[in-house]
């Protein structure tokens, strides 16, 4: 057995236990799943009972963590000086809060992956990678954080399973009518939550629009919404063709 202590003070051991292999259950030759990653719903996908929503007591985690975080801004930080024994407890207080917020964050990904993963045969991910930059907020840092870890889980889940992922580029798939694959001629605005075609007057919500759009890319072979013709419908007579 292995031993260590993290810099929180955090005990962990490792060893090695013997365990029977879980065979993933068959999943149906086209049972494919589409998943558009937002921040009110970390994955909203084309099936809703496996939406993955953006969990509560990681709000309350990081409301915590703000707490803590002005906490460490109001007391000396050692710009002039030794830092203050309140400053040292204040940051250690928001790092092991940062800590157990994404071990949570991972449980539940996880969790989340494997049923997907149990149930699904075709993956077709949103191809999103957060930026973390300094402005952002820590509320918006921390929904980012929800994404990258679910994104990696999932992908790291399917390929132990064998299935099949794809990974759509999210250039239009907002702007492309999952029903009629028109492609709206504005951007919908940031508070814009309902998607409708114009051409065909198809109406959804957004996010599940685009989790729609990003599936029948992946199910015609492509990566991109660019690639797929206008003229075809992703629901049309060649949608099991490819
Ligand atoms: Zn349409």
């Amino acid at each position: 057995m292995r031993v260590h202590r993290d810099s929180l003070g955090h005990w962990y051991a490792s060893f090695v236990v013997r365990r029977e292999v879980v065979a993933t259950p068959a999943a149906d030759e086209g049972s494919g799943i589409g998943i558009d990653w937002g921040v009110s719903v970390t994955a909203t996908t084309t099936s809703p009972g496996f939406d993955l929503p953006y969990l509560g007591h990681r709000k309350r985690c990081a409301a915590e963590l703000g707490k803590a975080q002005r906490k460490m801004a109001r007391r000396h930080s050692g710009k002039r000086g030794p830092q203050s024994k309140g400053y040292q407890r204040a940051r250690k207080a928001a790092a092991t809060l940062q800590k157990k917020a994404a071990r949570q964050a991972r449980h539940d990904a996880s969790a989340w992956a494997k049923s997907v993963v149990d149930n699904h045969h075709l993956i077709a991910v949103e191809d999103f990678t957060p930026k973390f930059l300094a402005k952002s907020t820590m509320a918006r840092k921390a929904t980012d954080a929800a994404i990258g870890v679910s994104k990696q889980e999932l992908i790291e889940c399917a390929a132990r399973a064998g299935r099949k992922v794809v990974l759509v580029a999210p250039a239009y798939t907002r702007m492309t009518c999952s029903s009629c694959f028109a492609r709206a001629k504005q951007r919908l605005g940031l508070a814009e939550r309902t998607f409708q075609c114009r051409e065909c007057g198809f109406i959804d919500c957004r996010d599940r629009n685009a989790a729609r759009v990003i599936l029948a890319v992946a199910e015609r072979g492509h990566t991109r919404v660019d690639d797929v013709s206008h003229a075809s419908s992703p629901f049309g007579s060649d949608v099991h063709a490819v």
